[in-house]
């Protein structure tokens, strides 16, 4: 654990020092595999707030004015710092949010590879040559900072996602204002102190622990240009609302998702039930592109259901930390709570129960873990029906339904695209025209053949339509809602 960690009460970094802040409410850091406390933070107000934004916007003057290449050395540092740290941190990563160790390393890979494609990007800054339509005339397209950016970022990837947002912000010469979600404030501790050991100008980079309220502070403030979020669908929409409604400034808002996966009649079945494995339960199901519908033709239907419940029964839940471990706790009681009614809706709506391990046998418990955040595997079937809203609910755990369908890939699309949410989905066939026909209909930002429902690369955009997306906040996309154009047309 980090020095600031373990001793004492860790505050917020603001204008390059770490500060108590002005509220005297503390929280704490949670094991969700063993309920311990790791360490304490203070809980941050819209004064703390207040105090980073305005960092922020003194320093963004000079940030701005450096090059490319001289932002991006802040960034080469901390790239190595993740690499030379990857065993220690993504056991960090484990030990705060619950993921099997594999995924808490796997975590901090994906930020690196961020930060890596970010710094890189300042090799080849964005813009367009333009030939003029007429003679004598030289004009092309320029991107600027937008200035201040606030990032908002969820608990499930606590490394990943916040260099997902910050480094392409910053190494196109916008200041930012992070908060960490309040489920993982020591990931968020241990990269300020990345920042403040990189040596990043004051005020440039600034972190505010703390909950919503913080959170909500840092979105309703005329200095803040850009607002990047990454989080619920119901925190999301209230954030671009809240933005919309003033000029000028912007929000790019990633969401939750009822993600599905579709299984044709020619499907391989090993193929079929790995991703389904996969992507129901890694991590528990907590991921946005989890699925939680499976959508499989009635001629391999009853083979790919024995195939997937058996391994459903099987699987292996238990201390995060030990490499034999496939899915960890939820995050939280209240996670627990959620996860359990939305266990009970589906079987109100009618849902036949094929797996039922929500609650874990107590042998399955590991010794010392008794207070951990503990769910299994929820299976059901169900007719297919478009208003169940079993169907249209993200759970975000491992809760899953299999819907059979008849007919051809577009009965299958008709059901797939049947929700609120348009996140992620994949199919499973061996026929390249049902293949086509998903990539050119899913109602998805991420479309996957032939393999699990997961998985994100740098150089892709990373986010959904309908309910799930409204603008980039992470990834290449994310250039488009940090810099803003200009059309330079120069007289010769
Ligand atoms: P959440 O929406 O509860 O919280 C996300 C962040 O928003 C936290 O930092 C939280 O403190 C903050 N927040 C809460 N209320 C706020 C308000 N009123 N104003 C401003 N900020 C506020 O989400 P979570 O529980 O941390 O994460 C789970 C959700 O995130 C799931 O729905 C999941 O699908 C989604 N998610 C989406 C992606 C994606 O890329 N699409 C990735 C990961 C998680």
């Amino acid at each position: 654990m980090s020095q600031h960690a373990t001793a004492h009460v860790s505050g917020h970094y603001i204008g390059g020092e770490w500060i108590d802040g002005h509220g005297s409410v503390t929280f704490e850091s949670e094991n969700p595999a063993t309920g311990e406390s790791l360490a304490t933070f203070r809980r941050g107000t819209a004064a703390d707030v207040d105090a980073a934004l305005a960092a922020a916007e003194d320093a963004f003057e000079e940030w701005r004015s450096l090059s490319y290449i001289d932002r991006a050395e802040y960034l080469w540092d901390i790239y190595h710092e993740l690499r030379d740290r990857h065993a220690e941190l993504g056991e960090i990563v484990s030990r705060e949010c619950g993921k099997e160790i594999s995924e808490g390393k796997a975590d901090v890979t994906e930020a690196w590879h961020m930060v890596e494609w970010a710094a890189g990007n300042a090799r080849h800054p964005h813009g367009d040559v333009v030939p003029s339509e007429v003679a004598g005339k030289d004009s092309y397209m320029r991107r600027k900072p937008r200035g201040v950016v606030s990032c908002i970022t969820p608990w499930n990837f606590p490394v990943a996602i916040p260099f997902w947002h910050m480094a392409i912000a910053l190494v196109e010469g916008n200041t930012v204002v992070w908060k960490p979600a309040e489920q993982t404030p020591w990931c968020g501790q241990i990269i300020a102190e990345m920042f403040e050991d990189a040596g990043i100008p004051d005020g440039v980079f600034n972190m505010v622990q703390g909950y919503g309220d913080a959170g909500s502070a840092l979105v309703d403030d005329s200095r803040v240009d850009t607002v990047l979020f990454t989080g619920s669908a119901e925190v999301g929409h209230e954030i671009a609302d809240t933005v919309g409604g003033e000029p000028g400034k912007l929000a790019a808002c990633e969401m939750g998702g009822k993600n599905g996966i579709i299984v044709t009649e020619d499907a391989d079945l090993d193929i079929a039930v790995h991703s389904a494995v996969m992507s129901s339960f890694k991590t528990t199901g907590q991921r946005c592109v989890s699925a939680e519908r499976l959508i499989v033709h009635t001629d391999v239907y009853d083979e790919f259901k024995a195939r997937f419940v058996e391994i459903a029964e099987d699987i292996a839940v238990g201390d995060p930390l030990e490499a034999s471990t496939f899915m960890g706790p939820a995050i939280e009681a209240d996670h627990v709570a959620k996860i359990r009614s939305h266990n009970e809706l589906a079987v109100e709506e009618g849902a036949e129960v094929l797996v039922d391990r929500f609650e874990l046998e107590a042998a399955e418990i590991p010794d010392g873990h008794a207070e951990g955040h503990w769910v299994g595997p929820f299976v059901y079937e169900i007719e297919y029906d478009g208003d169940l809203r079993c169907l249209n609910e993200e759970c975000f755990g491992p809760h899953v339904a299999l819907l059979e369908y008849d007919g051809d890939v577009e009965r299958a699309l008709e059901i797939h695209n049947d929700t609120p949410y348009g996140l992620a989905g994949a199919i499973i066939s061996e026929d390249y025209r049902q293949l086509n026909a998903f990539r050119d209909r899913a109602d998805v930002g991420l479309a996957y053949a032939n393999l699990p429902c997961i998985g994100a690369e740098v150089q892709l955009p990373f986010g959904g339509v309908k309910k799930s997306g409204n603008g980039y906040p992470s990834a290449r996309e994310a250039i488009e809602a940090v810099t803003e154009r200009t059309a330079w047309t120069m007289n010769n």
